[in-house]
């Protein structure tokens, strides 16, 4: 498999865009990180990096790393827009913390499964599947009691 790099390049050169430096800083910082940043987030950490770049060309970056199949826009009931990774990574699901905003990750073989169940009945093709579950963490469950 191609790594998410190349495939980023190529998407640019697909669309006769310039590789440019900001660009790859961008994918950098949203590669390294594991959690489900926003625009802002993602600014906040590129700039550590690089104090020239601006929120707009954070924004028009991550639609373009969006649109080569590399980041996912997750929702987690506050309005604004998450990004994940996309590529090479596996299905999940979200645990939401009204609390503290606190995002875990789940996977379920069994879920998978009763999906293909499900798909398989009814002739359908699953091309996307999300599951949010809203509720309080264990953090915040301790810190009420
Ligand atoms: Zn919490
Ligand atoms: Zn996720």
């Amino acid at each position: 498999m191609k790594s998410a790099r190349t495939v980023f390049k190529q998407h640019l050169k697909n669309k006769g865009l310039l590789q440019s430096k900001q660009r790859e800083q961008i994918l950098d910082v949203f590669l390294k990180t594991e959690k489900h940043p926003t625009v802002n987030d993602l600014y906040d950490m590129v700039r550590k990096k690089n104090p020239k770049i601006g929120l707009a060309t954070v924004y028009r970056t991550m639609e373009l790393i969006y649109d080569a199949g590399l980041a996912r826009k997750v929702g987690f009931g506050d309005g604004i827009k998450h990004y994940e990774h996309k590529y090479k990574h596996q299905r999940h699901y979200h645990l939401i913390c009204l609390k503290c905003g606190k995002v875990i990750e789940v996977t379920s073989n069994r879920l998978e499964q009763i999906q293909k169940q499900l798909a398989e009945k009814h002739d359908f093709t699953i091309s996307r599947a999300t599951m949010r579950l809203f509720g309080i963490c264990r953090q915040c469950k301790r810190k009420g009691k």
